[in-house]
């Protein structure tokens, strides 16, 4: 059956065709299969993949280890409402590969990994305001999902309570002076930051030398509790995370995506100190499926690759070698695309003005791009081979390969040939 079929399908099923509202935003393709970095459809075409699934296949899809793991696993049972082996040495594998974290609580979803580490925040400090920065996402759920372009704080989906976001304030990225404002308006009365110490859903745009210092020097000095989602960074930049690549160590930190080779699975880590507040029972975090047998025996094994045979130094490589590749053809084909992000995760973007070459440092930088002349680029990317994300951002996985570069190198030239 046809992807039309498929679609026809679906859209009478499921609303608008997609089960999450990120993927309106891609062409409509329907995957039979993966394996490494290549994706298959039902049409029988064969995609190089540098979507990820928005970021989880970071071992690539398949991956004999981790699949054969889980197998076993699951043979014997999916949840006991009890605890077992292999979640402790999950824990154990998660917080000696992290470094700086003493304690984790598993949970299944990013959102609701950064829903409890606000809230354990709120229950540590006994204050309500939160601060985060434009772009930034923290999961869809009521609290956090802010529109930035409508005034601060907004909603940005109908059926969201306004008073929900009351307790937000909203600052520019990579601006040291307004956040030193911000936390002189309100004494005493700021719970936490929480941040993408690399943002990766507005751009990637990379945390500049020193400001994440800054931030943990102001947590600090004001007793606020720094967050670090590192939903997309940790396990991609390093085993460490963020924290580890630039060296600076956040009070709590809320890890998912690449944590557990593509099984769902996230993470919530800190110090005993702070996280040992659940255990009393006096926060409370609870999940029917957290931890699951299915959820341990991933992060075990994913993990277990990560240390034994860490990719990160090729995956640098290849990151790097690609923008470079990218950057080129834009320039071959008179097309002003500006790449930047760290090579495990950069953005491709298309200025507006063609002699514009600076750097985008905060949301309001991404005006300067046409986000969505890029998208519709994406469509002709899928029609070429390629499958990346409609937003701009690429995914580098470790099962990618001189050859998947190659094949993403040449679905480009092709397109942007096509179009100059
Ligand atoms: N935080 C960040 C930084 C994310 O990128 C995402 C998902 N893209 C989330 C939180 C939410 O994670 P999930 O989709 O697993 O709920």
């Amino acid at each position: 059956m046809s992807t039309e079929v498929w679609q026809q399908r679906a859209e009478r099923v499921i609303p608008g065709g997609v089960s999450s509202n990120v993927r309106l935003l891609s062409p409509r393709r329907f995957f039979t299969h993966g394996s490494g970095a290549r994706l298959w459809d039902v049409d029988g075409r064969a995609y190089v993949d540098y979507l990820l699934g928005q970021g989880p296949a970071f071992l690539g899809h398949g991956h004999p280890v981790v699949t054969a793991a889980v197998a076993e696993a699951v043979a014997k049972g999916m949840v006991y409402g009890a605890q077992h082996p292999l979640e402790v040495e999950a824990a154990e594998r998660f917080v000696e590969a992290v470094g700086w974290a003493e304690q984790v609580r598993f949970g299944v979803s990013g959102t609701e990994s950064d829903h409890a580490a606000l809230r354990l925040a709120r229950a540590v400090t006994g204050r309500r305001r939160v601060v985060r920065f434009a772009g930034t996402y923290h999961g869809w759920l009521d609290s956090v999902l802010i529109d930035y372009q409508r005034g601060w704080p907004a909603p940005a989906s109908a059926g969201q309570p306004t008073d929900a976001l009351a307790d937000w304030l909203v600052v520019p990225y990579n601006d040291p002076t307004t956040l030193a404002d911000v936390f002189d308006r309100y004494p005493d009365q700021i719970a936490a930051v929480i941040l993408e110490p690399v943002m990766c859903n507005a751009g990637v745009i990379p945390a500049e030398d020193g400001f994440l210092q800054f931030v943990r020097e102001t947590c600090t000095t004001a007793g606020a509790v720094l967050i670090f989602d590192e939903v997309i960074t940790g396990f991609r930049l390093g085993l460490g995370g963020a924290a580890e690549y630039y060296g600076v160590t956040p009070d709590l930190a809320v890890y998912g995506k690449a944590l557990a080779g593509g099984w769902p699975v996230s993470a919530l880590a800190g110090s005993a100190d702070l996280m040992s507040e659940l255990g009393t029972g006096r926060v409370n975090h609870s999940g029917t499926f957290n931890a699951s047998v299915m959820a341990a025996a991933a992060v075990s094994a994913t993990l277990q690759v990560l240390t034994e045979d860490p990719p990160y130094a090729r995956i640098s490589e290849h990151g790097t070698r690609l923008m470079r590749d990218l950057a080129e053809l834009g320039d071959n084909h008179g097309f002003p695309l500006r790449i930047q992000g760290v090579p495990a995760a950069f953005h491709v973007g298309i200025a507006l003005d063609p002699d514009d070459t600076k750097p985008i440092t905060d949301y309001d930088g991404l005006a300067r791009l046409d986000l969505q002349q890029y998208a519709k680029l994406t469509a002709d990317f899928a029609e070429q081979g390629l499958w990346v994300a409609g937003r701009g951002v690429w995914y580098v996985s470790a099962a990618h390969t001189d050859a998947d570069a190659d094949a993403a190198v040449t679905a480009v030239d092709a397109v942007l040939r096509s179009k100059s």
